[in-house]
C-alpha cells in the first residue's frame, strides 16, 4: 500500500466512522421513543390532538338580531339573581328569557313576581304539574284547573320534565305513558288557554343502547351512569317516540314543543316526518347543538325547509355558552370544539342560515307561540 492509497483509505474510514458515530446514537434514540410511544397508548381522555387546521374563524359574543331562550330553568330566583341575569341576558342581546321551571301554585306566582314582575318585558315563566295527588280519582282535571289558575297568576305555558314517561308511576307501579287519557283534560286546556307545552320525552336514543365501546355517548355515560336508560328499568326509546306522537296526533289544537329537538337531531329526516304528519308540532335546539353541527349541509337545508317550526333554546343557563348557537347559526366556520365534550367528541361546523331564517329561530317562532310578548321589541 503506497502512502496515498493508504491516507485515502484511512479518510473514508474516519469519514465512516464518524458519519456512524453522529447518526447512531440518534437512530438509537429515534427507536427508543417510538417503543416508549408503543408502549403508552393514550386513554381516550388523553388524548387532546390540537387541530393544525387554519381557517377563518368568527368569534360572535352577541347575537345578530334580538332573541327568545325558549328553553331555561331557574328555580326560585332571588332578586339579585335576576338583576345580575338581565345584565348578563343585554351582553348577548338575549331580550326574553323563558325560565320553564315555574312550579305551581304558591311556587309559580313567587316566580312570576320575582322575574316578570319586576321585568314585566324580559321573562316569562312556564307552569309545571305537581303530581303529589296522582293517584286521587279526578287528577287530570285537577292539574287542568291548578293549570288555568297559574295561567291567571302569569304563566304564560306548561313545561312537562323528563320524568314523565320514564320515571313517573302509579301507586300500584305501572309506569305513566306519554299518552296517558288520564292527561287528555290538561292538554285540551292548554289549547284552550292558547299556551304550549314544552314537553321533555325520553333521552338521546344511545342512552337506551348498551354502554359499549359502539355507544356514541360512552363518556357521558361514563361519567353519568344514572342517565343509561337500561331496558329491565325503562320502556325502550321507540315505545316512548310511539307514545309520544300519539300525544301530538291526539291533540291537534294544542301546540307542543318538542324539547332538544325532539331527541332526533341524529335522523333530521325523521323529525321532518314528525312535523309534517303534525303541524301543531315545534322544536327546540337546545343542548344538541352538536347534533347540526356535525352535519352542516343537512342541518342548513332543514332550518330552511321547516324555519317554522324551529326554537332557540339553550337548557343549562350559562351565560358564555351561548357564543357556540351564535357561531353555529350565523357563520359556516369550521372544525370548531365545542363546549361540552361530554355531548360531543366530535368539532362542530357553522351552517349559516339566511337572516330570514335566523330571525324566525331566533324570536319569530315564539312570538307567534307565545301569548302577551311585546313584538315591537323585535325588528319586522
Ligand atoms: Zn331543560
Amino acid at each position: 500500500m503506497n502512502s496515498r492509497r493508504a491516507i485515502t483509505f484511512f479518510s473514508v474510514i474516519f469519514v465512516a466512522i464518524f458519519a456512524a458515530l453522529i447518526v447512531w446514537p440518534r437512530a438509537a434514540m429515534t427507536l427508543q421513543d417510538q417503543s416508549k410511544q408503543k408502549q403508552q397508548v393514550p386513554t381516550i381522555d388523553e388524548y387532546q390532538p390540537k387541530s393544525t387546521l387554519v381557517t377563518k374563524e368568527h368569534k360572535i359574543e352577541r347575537a345578530k338580531f334580538p332573541f327568545i331562550d325558549i328553553h331555561s330553568h331557574h328555580w326560585n330566583p332571588t332578586p339579585e339573581e335576576v338583576d345580575r341575569l338581565v345584565k348578563e341576558m343585554d351582553t348577548i342581546n338575549l331580550r326574553v328569557m323563558v325560565n320553564l321551571s315555574g312550579g305551581t301554585g304558591e311556587e309559580l306566582k313567587k316566580t312570576v313576581a320575582v322575574m316578570k314582575g319586576r321585568y314585566p318585558d324580559r321573562f316569562v315563566v312556564f307552569a309545571n304539574m305537581s303530581y303529589d295527588d296522582l293517584n286521587a280519582p279526578g287528577f287530570g282535571k285537577r292539574v287542568a284547573a291548578r293549570l288555568e289558575q297559574d295561567v291567571r297568576n302569569g304563566a304564560q305555558g306548561l313545561k312537562i320534565f323528563k320524568n314523565f314517561g320514564m320515571d313517573l308511576k302509579y301507586a300500584g307501579g305501572e309506569r305513566v305513558h306519554v299518552d296517558d287519557p288520564e292527561f287528555d283534560a290538561v292538554f285540551e286546556k292548554c289549547a284552550e288557554l292558547k299556551i304550549p307545552v314544552l314537553i321533555h320525552v325520553a333521552e338521546p336514543s344511545a342512552f337506551f343502547d348498551p354502554w359499549d365501546y359502539h355507544n356514541e355517548r360512552w363518556e357521558e355515560l361514563k361519567e353519568f351512569p344514572g342517565r343509561a336508560r337500561p331496558p329491565a328499568k325503562y320502556p325502550p326509546f321507540e315505545t316512548l317516540m310511539t307514545e309520544r306522537n300519539h300525544l301530538f296526533a291526539k291533540h291537534p289544537k294544542t301546540n307542543f314543543i318538542a324539547a332538544h329537538l325532539g331527541f332526533h337531531g341524529n335522523d333530521l329526516e325523521r323529525l321532518g316526518k314528525l312535523f309534517d304528519a303534525n303541524p301543531n308540532v315545534y322544536v327546540d335546539i337546545a343542548a344538541v347543538l352538536a347534533e347540526l353541527g356535525r352535519q352542516p349541509y343537512s342541518a342548513h337545508d332543514f332550518l330552511v325547509k321547516y324555519q317554522d317550526r324551529v326554537l332557540m333554546g339553550k337548557d343549562i343557563y350559562e351565560v358564555n355558552e351561548y357564543k357556540w348557537y351564535f357561531r353555529a347559526l350565523e357563520t359556516r366556520d369550521e372544525y370548531f370544539e365545542y363546549y361540552r365534550k361530554r355531548h360531543a367528541f366530535w368539532r362542530i361546523y357553522g351552517f349559516q342560515v339566511p337572516d330570514e331564517v335566523l330571525k324566525k329561530v331566533y324570536y319569530k317562532n315564539a312570538l307567534k307561540l307565545l301569548p302577551g310578548i311585546d313584538a315591537k321589541a323585535f325588528p319586522e
